[in-house]
């Protein structure tokens, strides 16, 4: 394991704050001013130190990809109350790490995960939010579920103990066309609409189900332009790597 500090003079308030700026004329931009779309810092790669830098500064919530790095850093990071998001692919056997630091897990893509978790959860006496992984580019490289899956997994895990299903999450098109990127989110407000929807008409169980986390960097206005209501950034508030 590699952790980088933070770059020397880094200023994470003053980035996160820039971020910030961003969200709320991308929100005004597209009618949803005031929608509180949440910035998730991803810490990933980070050290304990840079970690609790983003958290001082500001975050809402951080996102940890490797557990093997959660491990490390989610004891400082509940010392200090960071609201911590799974936001990698989760292995069975890296489950308890996020059941004991984390807040919510964002990549549900398996009912077997959600098994593990939601038994972990049982024996710790605690409940977990969970977001349902959307691939919705349908490329093989991504993790997720696909869209004519998603509301099925989710009703499932819904009906798990300990768990509940806060929403939908993506990793979007790696493109620099708006429309193609734009396309995918829609997808994933789509299935999100459905089931908040369904829920109203007491067809599914899934009306807390209303988190779209989709968008980074380089897209959140698109994201939010397409209803998102958290993004998750890394580089821009951490910094470049040394
Ligand atoms: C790392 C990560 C991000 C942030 O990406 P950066 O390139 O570091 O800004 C967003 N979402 C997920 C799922 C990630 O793993």
């Amino acid at each position: 394991m590699d952790l980088s500090p933070s770059p020397a003079g880094w200023d994470h308030a003053a980035a996160l704050a820039d971020v910030k700026a961003r969200v709320h004329v991308a929100e005004a931009a597209c009618g949803r001013a005031g929608a509180g779309v949440r910035v998730l810092v991803a810490t990933k790669s980070w050290d304990t130190a840079a970690a609790l830098a983003a958290v001082r500064a500001g975050a809402q919530v951080v996102g940890e990809s490797r557990m093997q790095e959660l491990e490390e850093k989610g004891p400082a990071l509940a010392e200090a109350e960071a609201r911590v998001h799974v936001i990698g692919q989760l292995q069975r056997n890296k489950a308890a790490t996020a059941v004991r630091f984390a807040e919510c897990v964002q990549s549900v893509d398996s009912l077997a995960l959600a098994e593990r978790l939601s038994r972990l959860c049982v024996e710790a006496e605690r409940d977990l939010d969970v977001m349902i992984q959307v691939n919705v580019s349908g490329e093989d490289s991504k993790a997720g579920v696909s869209p004519d899956d998603a509301l099925a997994l989710a009703r499932a895990v819904q009906a798990l103990p300990a768990l509940a299903v806060t929403g939908f999450m993506t990793i979007g098109l790696k493109s620099q066309v708006e429309e193609d990127v734009r396309a995918g989110y829609r997808t994933l407000r789509g299935i999100r609409d459905t089931a908040l929807i369904r829920s109203e008409a007491g067809t599914l169980p899934l009306s807390a189900a209303w988190e779209l986390s989709m968008g980074m960097s380089t897209d959140l206005e698109w994201a939010i332009a397409e209803g998102a209501t958290m993004v998750r950034i890394g580089t821009g508030v951490m910094g470049e790597r040394a």
